[in-house]
């Protein structure tokens, strides 16, 4: 018999390494991996009443699945949602979200500063099935207003933004929405649930890419939408159960032993990020910084108001256009060029050639993205490492080229070019206990969400970015700026 839930409400890092847990009547520690896509039944009724609802009773693996079922409810918990539903992609989520709200005839606002593939799906897809769309700067509360003069029934948007790292009003945003008949989408992914949480303000759906931050490591690819126990159930569970856009359990599980960590990486991307972003501000060949605690950016109260900390990603001009901005990426030693994010390795991309290539240069313009614009996703390393990496790159940037030491990556591939080691023996492997088998499907009842005291969460947020007493501050790691940003 598994011990009693705890009944007083539980922070954030408690939820990331528990949240949802359904421990089978095998006693493992770790969440089990339920690979398999069906289920079986004891009886022909029982398969029956598991059709007509009465019974409760895994069915398909494309339906639901255990493993799944646990990512979904810590997510949930992480969130604040009443329900969750997990996807094969951060993707698979938005694309979800939308077409199961909407029908002909309909019409969706979003703002223009979104991630490439939902652009396309607003820009390109949806009018293709009778959807009107319109695009409006996210920042410019007049346009929205402008906008929701006629009916609207979904809002899509994304703060901070890729790449430029602009911000929304969520809560300003969500009121004219509901006015206007909307209910609204955020698109969190660079947030995070630690950094924001858009329900708090108003917004009724958020949707992730767990391939970012989730996973954290690079493995894997999923997606979430979170909302209202009512939609997700009878707005978006039919979509999904019927279009399949169903994540492997295997999948699943990386991400959630992934999130087990999340509260400890974040945090620590984040302040590397903000110590990397003041840094960038010194330097010459830098001709503009965008990070939203900034003191700089243009939305930095706005941040302040919606977000725990400023993020894991800095955006940054390098002054001389692609060509610049190109020496600069191939001289990083330690970061990798890449146009994934919210890693442990650090990456950085050049988004007008990559991410925004199939944007329209106008279009790119109107964006902020210029050919000197480079979006870094800051990892795990050693910040005194990075900014040492990202100084050098500079130096050779602006044409003062510094020797180039051999690339980390040629190092270990060379290192692991060793022969390999001898194969360890097995291990005996103790009988298991003879159990029926099907005593060992654990209960796919969610536990209800239990009410949250104000201002726990946040409480407790705010204790997981608070800088480590014992930590050298970041600034010591740092080098001096060799010379003072102009102007
Ligand atoms: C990566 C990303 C997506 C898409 O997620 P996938 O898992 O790659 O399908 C959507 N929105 C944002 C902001 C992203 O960064």
């Amino acid at each position: 018999m598994a011990k009693p839930a705890s009944d007083r409400p539980l922070r954030p890092a408690t939820l990331l390494v528990r949240g949802g847990l359904m421990r089978s009547n095998q006693d493992e520690t770790s969440e089990a991996l339920y690979l398999t896509s069906g289920f079986v039944y004891d009886s022909a009724k029982q398969a029956e009443q598991t059709f007509t609802g009465e019974v409760e009773h895994w069915q398909y693996s494309r339906f639901g699945n255990p493993t799944i079922a646990m990512l979904e409810q810590r997510l949930a918990a992480l969130e604040g949602a009443e329900a969750c539903r997990v996807t094969a992609t951060g993707m698979a989520a938005v694309s979800a979200a939308m077409l199961a709200h909407l029908k002909a005839g309909d019409r969706v606002v979003a703002s223009r500063a979104l991630f490439g593939s939902c652009h396309w799906i607003v820009s390109t897809l949806l009018p293709r099935y009778g959807i009107q769309t319109e695009f409006v700067d996210g920042a410019d509360l007049a346009q929205w207003r402008t906008a929701f003069k006629r009916p609207c029934q979904l809002v899509l948007l994304e703060t901070p933004s890729n790449p430029m790292l602009e911000m929304v009003d969520l809560r300003a945003v969500s009121d004219m929405a509901h006015e206007a008949g909307a209910i609204v989408v955020v698109d969190n992914v660079f947030a995070t649930p630690l950094l924001q949480r858009p329900l708090k303000f108003g917004a009724d759906v958020v949707v992730y890419s767990l391939t970012k931050h989730f996973d954290g490591q690079g493995r894997v690819l999923g997606g979430a939408v979170l909302g209202s126990k009512k939609w997700i159930e009878e707005v978006l569970q039919p979509f999904t159960r019927n279009t399949g856009p169903a994540i492997s359990a295997f999948n699943a599980w990386t991400i959630l032993k992934g999130m087990e960590t999340l509260h400890l990486r974040v945090p620590a991307m984040c302040r590397s990020a903000a110590a990397i972003a003041q840094m960038l501000e010194e330097r010459a060949e830098v001709s503009r910084v965008c990070y939203p605690f900034l003191a700089s950016h243009p939305q930095y109260d706005l941040a302040k108001q919606q977000m725990a900390a400023g993020g894991t990603l800095v955006t940054f001009d390098i002054e001389g256009g692609k060509e610049a901005a190109f020496r600069f990426l191939d001289a990083l030693r330690v970061i990798d060029i890449s146009n994934n994010l919210g890693d442990a390795k650090s990456l950085i991309t050049h988004p007008a050639t990559t991410t925004h290539s199939k944007v329209a240069p106008e279009e790119r313009a109107r964006l902020g993205i210029t050919e000197g614009s480079v979006r870094l996703s800051v990892g795990l390393e050693d910040v005194a490492d990075l900014i040492e990496d990202i100084s050098t790159a500079l130096d050779a940037a602006g044409g003062h080229a510094a020797p180039r030491p051999k690339s980390v990556a040629k190092m270990v591939v060379e290192q692991a070019s060793a022969p390999p080691s001898q194969p360890e023996p097995a291990g005996e492997t103790k009988p298991r206990p003879k159990r029926k088998a099907g005593a060992a499907v654990p209960e796919p009842v969610a536990r209800a969400a239990k009410p949250e005291e104000p201002d726990l969460f946040a409480k407790a947020v705010e204790g997981l970015f608070r800088e480590p007493q014992a930590a050298e501050p970041a600034a010591e790691a740092a080098p001096a700026g060799k010379r003072r940003r102009k102007g």
